[in-house]
């Protein structure tokens, strides 16, 4: 598990249902600063998700959800 300073790494587990992950994906917002960055600098998110999970219909939409709602609660 590695921080490289600008991206946060949480990709051990499913982000959806918290099981192993098995899949590894990468979440750019485009607006940085709605999630935790700075304005104008690029902020990686990269995230874990298992088979079941990376399979869903709405996929993307659920994922931005999640993390949205994980970094106000001061989990990342
Ligand atoms: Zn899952």
């Amino acid at each position: 598990m590695q921080k490289d300073g600008r991206g946060v790494t949480m990709t051990s587990r499913c982000l959806l249902c918290g099981t192993a992950a098995s899949v590894v994906g990468v979440f750019v917002p485009d607006d940085p600063a709605a999630f935790g960055g700075t304005s104008g600098k690029s902020r990686l998110i990269r995230y874990g998700l298992c088979a079941k999970c990376s399979g869903e219909d709405d996929l993307q939409a659920t994922v931005e959800k999640v993390i949205l709602a994980e970094l106000k609660g001061g989990i990342l």
